[in-house]
């Protein structure tokens, strides 16, 4: 089956719905194709070995959705880590593209700073610059499908961009949503706790 372009506004598909053939979870991206960023780095490896394997160059086959990913994901590095072409390291990894998971530690990284040095009463200026940078997001972040959670959350949760507290409380709790959804440990949105991840580091100096 050939990926076609879905359609504007068509809801993101997985391939057990588009290609009925590959194994059921892998994320497509919009043009209906196979997304790297929209993927774990694991399971486009297993993609590149089940390619291998069938010695073809059919589709890429493989993997996961965002839940009930972990039986899919275990196959899947399990598999990967058989193939001699695929670093297996964080460190091997340094400079490849980004898969979901480091291209969202970026984004956070990114996101979570400049909340922490935004001043601590924003201009008329600042406010429109930073809400424009928030409500830009879904439209451009790679990874689709968190790109689409995250637009309606800030539909029904506005930026608070008036000011540095504000702002990093409420990223804060945008993060907390997707940690829930991933089932991840929700991280504890209180201001000393903030500036101490995103601006001071902690007070036995480990970070100075
Ligand atoms: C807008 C956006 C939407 C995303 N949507 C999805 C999605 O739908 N599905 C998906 O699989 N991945 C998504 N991601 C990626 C996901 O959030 C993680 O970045 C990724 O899983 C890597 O997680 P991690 O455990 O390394 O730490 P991350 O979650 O990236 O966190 C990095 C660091 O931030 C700190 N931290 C954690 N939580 C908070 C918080 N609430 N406030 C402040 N600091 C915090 C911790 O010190 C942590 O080590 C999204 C990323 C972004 C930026």
């Amino acid at each position: 089956m050939t990926a076609e372009a879905l359609p504007a506004g068509q809801p993101l598909r997985t391939t057990k719905e588009t290609h009925p053939n590959l194994p059921p979870g892998l994320v497509l991206g919009p043009d209906g194709k196979p997304c790297k960023v929209c993927n774990s780095w694991q399971d486009w490896a297993k993609m590149k070995v089940k390619k291998k394997d069938d010695g073809a160059g059919t589709a890429p086959s493989t993997s996961k959705t965002a839940a009930g990913a972990t039986a899919a994901a275990a196959a899947v590095a399990l598999t990967a880590s058989t193939s001699t072409s695929t670093p297996a390291s964080a460190d091997a990894r340094a400079n490849c593209p980004p898969d979901t998971a480091a291209l969202g530690r970026a984004t956070w990284t990114f996101l979570h700073t400049t909340a922490a040095y935004y001043p601590l009463t924003a201009s008329k200026t600042q406010q429109t610059q930073m809400r424009s940078l928030l409500t830009s997001l879904p439209g451009l972040y790679p990874c689709t499908w968190c790109a689409d959670d995250f637009g309606k959350d800030i539909v029904a949760n506005p930026p608070d961009v008036t000011g540095r507290a504000g702002l990093s409380k409420w990223l804060c709790e945008r993060h907390n949503e997707v940690n829930r959804k991933l089932g991840k440990t929700e991280f504890g949105c209180g201001e000393k706790n903030l500036a101490e991840r995103w601006k001071d580091g902690p007070a036995d100096g480990s970070c100075d």
